[in-house]
């Protein structure tokens, strides 16, 4: 027990925990976070990474979350236009399943309630013609093209975390809250580090309870309470397979069911297929794709690629839990996907505030109300500001990756175009942190394969709180795709060697 007191301790390093953090902090609250994994290793490495307004959510009137999500587009993409990017999606029209003029009208809210100033809008595509029908079955003829964005999710929450340490945050990982009690007017934490065993005491002021699907478990084992029923946890897979079609255009496939799903080009050479919707009452620890679910989402983008998508194009899949706020909505598709922020305690009482539901595309925003909260038990220190403050890594324009890339190359000659787009991709202007002096591929050291360089690992483990090759191979970067296994684990044990537990 350290004897200093914070005023805030996050239990929870996905998305919103870093994004809470990184707010607190830079308003001048001392915070603490602990993530009882890696970082983003909950739902938020395993989401559609889109920063969407969520063009299916107005089927469900949920006006107030889309037109919050549609201005967050904008948003984000500027604070990070490395790993933030707009996409264009085509829509294809679908006879028998939803009317034409319901889309176009969908999509007319779409372009004007969400504050679109640089995002192109709305258009009709002749599928006969433009290349986007290309690579589907000739009976889709008409479709509609419009704007959302994407994100690569996991460094969101990494570089969240690094702005909220970089602005004095205490951020811990592999850290597990295994209790917390009210004592004395403050919270006595107790937090496990769960490579060491070490245990330690931390006490706050105030506690958040950002822990995603865990967060009726945090409440029910370490607050201690009766009878929580808060989230409904749905699960949603994804399958990664070899590129399908060229265009950097994403697909919007309707399905019979009345669910969708989406065909996004992924990390260059592949295509991300997903999502499913099904209720989950399994191990959160253990959460995997279902046989079910694969011949689902192969038999769905099947309806509409003229090549079927089979089994063994499969190269990765990766599944996660939404913890959907509990609404009582009986389809697990049609539950609320906005986030409801519950407040107990104050009046002599330390507060705990939780965080149910969400996306990752609200996040910012989501902070912003728990700042709120916060302030209400307090005192009101800074205002709001990181809506206009950049990510580590992302202070260049937003159009101007392209440019970024050019000025690491000229920096850096020995880069190829690839490797030079991947770092500015992954790490923007502080790529050239991660490069340093070096002169020459061979100065980044060892290649564990794929351009993955001690360099780079290094960095990682240095900035990014990486600890495993699992951290580093599919979090912070997504080199696990092209490693193999042999090389997977001569970076497992080069990293046991490297970043061993604290004693
Ligand atoms: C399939 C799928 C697709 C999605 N697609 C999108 C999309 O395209 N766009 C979008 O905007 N949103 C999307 N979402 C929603 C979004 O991913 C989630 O809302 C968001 O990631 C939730 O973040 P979180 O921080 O609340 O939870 P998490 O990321 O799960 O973080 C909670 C963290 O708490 C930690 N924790 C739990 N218990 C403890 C403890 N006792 N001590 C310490 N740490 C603890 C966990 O290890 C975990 O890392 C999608 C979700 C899913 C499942």
């Amino acid at each position: 027990m350290s004897g200093v007191i914070h005023d805030i301790f996050v239990i929870g390093g996905g998305i919103n925990g870093c994004g809470i953090a990184r707010d607190a902090v830079g308003r001048g609250y001392s915070v603490y976070l602990a993530e009882m994994n890696d970082l983003a290793s909950g739902t938020s490495s395993g989401s559609t990474k889109l920063i969407h307004g969520g063009l299916r959510y107005l089927e469900f009137y949920e006006f107030r979350l889309v037109r919050e999500a549609l201005m967050e587009r904008e948003v984000l993409w500027q604070m990070a236009p490395h790993i933030i990017w707009p996409m264009r999606f085509v829509l294809p029209y679908a006879k028998g399943i939803r009317p034409a003029w319901m889309i176009r009208l969908g999509l007319f809210l779409y372009d004007h309630i969400g504050g679109r100033k640089l995002l192109p809008a709305t258009r009709t595509l002749d599928m006969r013609t433009d290349a986007a029908g290309k690579p589907l079955k000739p009976l889709f003829t008409k479709a509609f093209e419009y704007s959302d964005g994407w994100v690569n999710d996991a460094r969101l929450v990494v570089l969240n975390a690094r702005d909220a340490a970089d602005r004095g945050a205490t951020i811990r990982t592999r850290a597990k809250v295994t209790s917390a009690r009210r004592d004395g007017g403050l919270w006595r934490i107790t937090v496990e580090d769960t490579r060491s065993g070490a245990i330690e005491e931390v006490h706050a002021k105030l506690l958040v309870n950002a822990a995603g699907p865990w967060v009726d478990k945090v409440l029910a084992g370490s607050v201690g309470q009766n009878d929580v029923h808060n989230v409904r946890l749905v699960q949603g897979s994804h399958i990664v397979v070899r590129k399908k079609f060229s265009d950097p255009r994403a697909y919007f496939f309707q399905n019979r069911d009345g669910r969708i799903i989406f065909s996004i080009p992924y990390e260059e050479d592949f295509t991300l297929i997903g999502t499913t919707d099904q209720d989950y009452q399994g191990d959160l620890a253990k959460v995997a794709i279902t046989d079910k679910e694969i011949d689902y989402l192969c038999a769905a983008a099947s309806e509409y690629f003229a090549e079927p998508v089979r089994r063994d194009d499969i190269v990765w899949t990766y599944s996660a839990v939404r913890p959907l706020y509990d609404d009582g909505a009986s389809k697990a598709q049609e539950a609320t996907r906005d986030y409801v922020l519950k407040a107990e305690g104050g009046h002599g009482e330390p507060p705990l505030i939780n965080a149910f539901g969400g996306k990752i595309t609200t996040y910012r925003r989501l902070a912003e109300s728990m700042l709120e909260k916060v302030e209400h038990f307090l005192g009101k220190k800074g205002k709001p500001w990181t809506a206009a403050a950049p990510l580590p890594g992302g202070d260049f324009p937003a159009t101007g990756f392209d440019a970024q890339v050019s000025a690491l190359r000229r920096d850096y000659p020995f880069l190829d175009a690839r490797l030079a787009r991947r770092l500015t991709r992954l790490y923007g202007t502080r790529a050239s942190a991660l490069l340093g002096d070096a002169l020459s591929i061979a100065d980044l050291g060892q290649n564990f394969g794929a351009d993955l360089t001690e360099a780079e690992v290094r960095y990682l483990i240095a900035n990014e709180w990486a600890v495993t090759a699992e951290d580093v191979l599919w979090r912070r970067t997504k080199r696990g795709l092209h490693l193999d296994a042999a090389q997977k684990a001569a970076l497992e044990a080069w990293m046991r060697a490297e970043v061993p537990a604290a004693a």
